[in-house]
């Protein structure tokens, strides 16, 4: 199976599987996704949830959250992990968007990145799920994913290199669809511990599955 013939396998499986897919956040706007994205990292969608609801009741757009002090946003959102840092470069973020964006989400990398907090990833989230723009964000989801379903190679050792190669596969209309097809295949069915292999449609392609196989023929060898 050569890369072109593998790639159009697995996503035309996720389509198939995942038809719906799309962000578990809740958000009502641009900013609020851009906070709740700064709040997932290393965190479940489920707390952040939880946590926003508060947050935005408070602080519903940049103009409010820049007025909050990092003290009052530490104390809604204590439950998450790195608290300190992420009131840090939520209060910081908004005073800048305020300041520099009039309070509105920029739609590009170059400037997305500008602001605190927000590193390649976060920009990426933002350009693929608020402005549905081609853009492939890799977290370990998708990292995971792509390398047990064979549609990186040995060298994407970073997720940097990762998104690189996934965005030279796929097309473009399809690269912000594809990045949540990864990321909730791997968040409820290709987990990092005990993936659910049994129902899964991709086994016979999967790099993970032939590990045993391989270590068998290697030991009979
Ligand atoms: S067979 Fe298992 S490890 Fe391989 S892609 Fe499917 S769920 Fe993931």
């Amino acid at each position: 199976m050569n890369a072109n013939e593998r790639y159009t396998r697995v996503l035309d499986y996720l389509s198939a599987l995942l038809p719906e897919a799309k962000s578990e956040l809740n958000y009502e706007s641009d900013f609020q996704l851009l906070v709740a994205v700064v709040l997932s990292a290393q965190c479940t969608d489920k707390r952040v949830n939880i946590i926003t609801k508060e947050l935005f009741a408070h602080y519903p757009t940049a103009f409010e959250m820049a007025r909050a002090t990092e003290e009052d946003i530490y104390t809604l959102i204590s439950s998450c992990s790195y608290p300190h840092s992420k009131a840090a470069h939520i209060a910081a973020m908004s005073k800048k968007l305020v300041a520099d964006f009039n309070g509105v989400v920029p739609d590009n990398m170059e400037q997305l990145t500008t602001l605190p907090g927000v590193g390649r990833k976060t920009a990426n989230v933002m350009l693929a799920v608020a402005f549905d723009k081609p853009a492939m964000p890799v977290d370990t989801h998708v990292f995971r994913v792509a390398h047990r379903l064979g549609l990186v190679n040995k060298n994407a050792k970073t997720p940097e290199e990762t998104e690189r190669q996934l965005t030279r596969h796929i097309p473009t209309e399809k690269l912000s669809k594809a990045h949540h097809w990864f990321l909730l295949f791997g968040r409820y069915t290709c987990t990092a511990r005990n993936p659910k292999c049994d129902g899964c449609g991709l086994s016979d392609i999967c790099t993970e599955k032939m590990k045993p196989l391989l270590q068998k023929s290697v030991e009979q060898a």
